[in-house]
């Protein structure tokens, strides 16, 4: 994998995965190939007028990987790293995750290749009105429902929804999911990713007898799921003694003051260990290295490789970011004993409760809070416990048990469809 972008390698371990559990699914060849192809790509080069008066232009892309089960659904991520690959790759697994989830979606993924950190909030509703309007041949209600991810957020899926809407001529908040409340999001939805990765977090410490009580968290990012999930490992009274942003990070091995930490984020955009009383300032390689008991890596991919595994010294791995884990890094991991929950298991809980604020959408329905939240947990356990059984009975590792399930439900799905003609 030497020499090849970040994208490049994302993909060729997405597809690694599926030859992986190849020998576990009872699949027609040809099948199981077709898992390892995306279904639509759309390139899109479109200008924007910057504050400054000149014209930009913009590379961005929507790739839809499989809709057998359901429309293809998945996040746009606005960073400068984005290509075709890493599209390719997040949009594999998100169909897994539907599938892990068994909700009745498929996978897509979409992304602008931008920098919205040196962009003005009028220069980044001009880029995503425009991108809008660029893969509203692709993009709708029924078809592919778009969410946020990293450096997008409820704002971002307003302007989506609007500039859809403008098209159609009348309000359609289904097209897009993680919305404001006040435009159809759904309660729950905004904390879902991070409230998930903790009860997913929880069940693996219930399973591996490990008090969540005083367990130490190492958590690598402090957006929305790295951020929401500090809160929840707290309220759950686990103690989060390392978080990081993009800048580096802080560590207090008594436990951070997470509300100082947050709001310090909050103020200044970063991580100030002069900010927030008794913390160091730590790295990002040094976090994911630390002694602790849980390590939610919660930012980028490709953070856990061959080369960091063999330092790691958490009991479990709750994979908040998607696909933070190279496969040689896995099977150190494992051989390790540390017990991985993955994360198109561990980060579901945005799709589930994106799948909730769909379904409300389409029948003009506004949930409870208790609502959300039970169905949100029940779904995961339950999914939790699928991919628990598969594990022990096959003696594989829970990335692979999940992989089992969720390619294994699309391939089942696809074989019952057929193929067409
Ligand atoms: P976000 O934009 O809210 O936050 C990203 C965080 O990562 C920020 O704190 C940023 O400072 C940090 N970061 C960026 N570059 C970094 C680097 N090089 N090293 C360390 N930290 C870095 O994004 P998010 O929605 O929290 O997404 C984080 C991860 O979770 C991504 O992998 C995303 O695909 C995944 N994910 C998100 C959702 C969701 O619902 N938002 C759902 C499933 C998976």
């Amino acid at each position: 994998m030497e020499g090849q972008s970040k994208g490049a390698k994302a993909l060729e371990m997405a597809r690694k995965q599926v030859d992986m559990v190849a020998g576990y699914l009872e699949a027609d060849p040809g099948i199981l190939e077709r898992m390892k192809y995306t279904r639509r790509e759309l390139t899109v080069h479109f200008p924007v007028k910057m504050d400054d008066g000149t014209v930009r232009i913009f590379t961005g892309y929507r790739v839809q990987h499989n809709d057998t089960r359901g429309p293809f659904k998945g996040g746009i991520r606005y960073h400068p790293d984005v290509d075709l690959d890493e599209v390719r790759a997040l949009a594999m697994w998100m169909t897994w995750k539907s599938a892990v989830v068994n909700i009745p979606f498929g996978g897509a993924k979409g992304g602008v290749q931008c920098n919205p950190k040196e962009m003005s909030i009028g220069e980044l509703e001009r880029l995503t009105r425009r991108f809008t309007w660029e893969i509203s041949i692709l993009i709708g209600p029924d078809v592919d429902i778009p969410a946020p991810d990293v450096y997008t957020n409820p704002q971002v899926m307003a302007w989506i929804m609007d500039t859809y809407s403008i098209f159609k001529g009348h309000a359609v908040p289904g097209v897009v999911t993680g919305k404001p409340l006040e435009l159809g999001g759904s309660v729950g939805r905004f904390e879902a990713t991070g409230k998930g990765v903790v009860i997913t977090a929880k069940k693996a410490c219930q399973y591996l007898n490990l008090p969540i009580e005083g367990a130490r968290v190492a958590i690598q990012g402090c957006g929305n799921v790295g951020g929401i999930a500090a809160q929840y490992f707290e309220r759950s009274g686990a103690k989060v003694i390392a978080i990081s942003d993009s800048k580096g990070g802080l560590y207090n091995p008594q436990g951070l003051d997470l509300r100082q930490a947050l709001e310090c984020k909050r103020r200044y955009a970063y991580l100030l260990a002069e900010e927030v009383p008794q913390s160091e300032p730590i790295s990002n390689e040094e976090l994911l290295e630390l002694d602790c008991d849980i390590l939610v890596p919660a930012a980028l991919g490709g953070v856990i490789t061959e080369e960091n595994a063999p330092k790691i010294r958490a009991k479990i791995i709750v994979e908040g970011a998607n696909g933070p884990t190279t496969p040689e890094a896995d099977e150190i991991l494992a051989d390790k004993g540390i017990f991985v929950v993955p994360d198109i298991l561990a980060n579901a809980g945005g799709v589930v409760v994106s799948y909730f604020e769909w379904v409300q959408n389409l029948q003009e329905l506004l949930w409870s809070e208790e609502e959300v939240a039970s169905r949100l947990e029940n779904i995961l356990k339950r999914s939790f416990d699928e991919v628990v059984a598969i594990y022990e009975e096959k003696k594989v590792t829970m990335r692979m048990a999940a992989y089992i399930l969720g390619v294994g439900r699309v391939i089942k799905a696809s074989q019952l469809r057929g193929i067409y003609p």
